[in-house]
């Protein structure tokens, strides 16, 4: 706690040549632990990086301009930021993997930036060179930094994209999942169909079992259905115990037979155990095409033929009827 506390104020005053509070804490192995007790961990290494980025770079600035002695200052915080990087990319998993290569221009101007920092303490100040590659530093100094912001904005919109409990996408994502398949569906007539999926009775596993039951089920099923569908499906959390399904390439008809191998295999085993054994449940699902219709249409189709699984008796796929 204490090194994210203090990484806001980490700068080097002109006149002093002690380190900068994050430098201080990277150098001292403190700050890798107080991340550990951090929720956002992923964003608090990022912002960590930055921050000892920052720091590093008013030190190679003031060393590398006036003091002609870069090197030294710059090895170790170079391999602070690389590992504050790795930590960051890493806790964000599979979902960063678009930002490994934003991950990979920081390091590679990093590396960049130390070649300028050399080459200016190795320069006649006076020297048009010297003057160049002070301009080039300043700015991609500048632009490091403006990346490692980029990144921060990129890993929170991912959070707040993603229901904490499941870990799925919601209702935003799913809308724009449904835009981006409809207009595949309309230029290259391409099938989709949109599945809505509701777990059965599920009122009472919280009331049975308790509310921390309820959400062990929540989570045990929402990582059933993403292991039973292919990579480019999609699962969304609609809301409570309520799943949208999205399969590009998918008749209608063919979405059934998919769902109901599913429901087949909730239905076979346990889906959490709890004091009192396994816990089994079933879910009810409802069907619609993705066409020209309006999409709020295709959900409202979708969510009827769910009503009428259910009103006739739970545990089964009904196909649309509005079609
Ligand atoms: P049906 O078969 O008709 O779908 O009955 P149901 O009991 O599944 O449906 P109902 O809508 O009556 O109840 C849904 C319950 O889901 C009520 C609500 O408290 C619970 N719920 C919603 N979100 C969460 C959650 O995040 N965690 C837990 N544990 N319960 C939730
Ligand atoms: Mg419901
Ligand atoms: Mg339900």
């Amino acid at each position: 706690m204490r090194a994210i506390a203090l990484m806001p104020n980490a700068d080097i005053s002109e006149s002093s040549d002690a380190p900068a509070p994050a430098l201080a804490l990277v150098e001292s192995g403190q700050a890798a632990a107080a991340l550990d007790t951090t929720l956002e961990a992923e964003t608090s290494a990022l912002r960590l990086a930055r921050q000892i980025y920052a720091a590093w770079l008013q030190r190679c600035l003031r060393q590398g301009a006036y003091r002609h002695n870069p090197g030294a200052v710059a090895a170790l915080p170079r391999a602070a930021i690389d590992h504050q990087l790795d930590r960051a990319l890493q806790l964000a998993g599979a979902e960063a993997a678009e930002l490994l290569p934003l991950g990979a221009l920081q390091r590679s101007r990093l590396t960049t930036l130390c070649g300028l920092i050399a080459t200016l303490a190795g320069t006649d100040k006076q020297h048009t060179r010297a003057v160049q590659t002070w301009d080039r530093l300043i700015d991609l100094g500048l632009e490091v930094l403006q990346g490692f912001a980029d990144m921060e904005i990129v890993f929170a919109a991912q959070r707040a994209a993603h229901d904490p409990l499941t870990g799925l996408p919601g209702r935003a994502a799913l809308q724009q999942r449904l835009q981006a398949e409809q207009s595949l569906a309309l230029r290259h007539g391409r099938n989709c169909a949109v599945v809505m999926v509701d777990i059965d009775h599920f009122k009472d596993v919280n009331d049975q079992h308790g509310h921390q039951t309820g959400d062990r089920v929540l989570a045990a099923f929402a990582r059933l259905l993403r292991g039973a569908l292919r990579p480019y499906d999609g699962v969304y959390r609609y809301g409570g115990e309520e799943f949208v399904l999205v399969l590009p390439g998918a008749t209608a008809a063919q979405a059934v037979r998919i769902v109901d191998r599913i429901r087949q295999s909730v239905v076979a085993r346990p889906l959490v155990q709890t004091q009192a054994g396994g816990l089994h449940l079933s879910f009810s699902a409802g069907v619609a095409a993705l066409t020209e219709r309006a999409i709020a249409s295709t959900l409202r189709c979708a969510d009827q033929a769910l009503y009428s699984a259910k009103a006739e008796g739970r545990d089964q796929v009904h196909l649309e009827s509005c079609a």
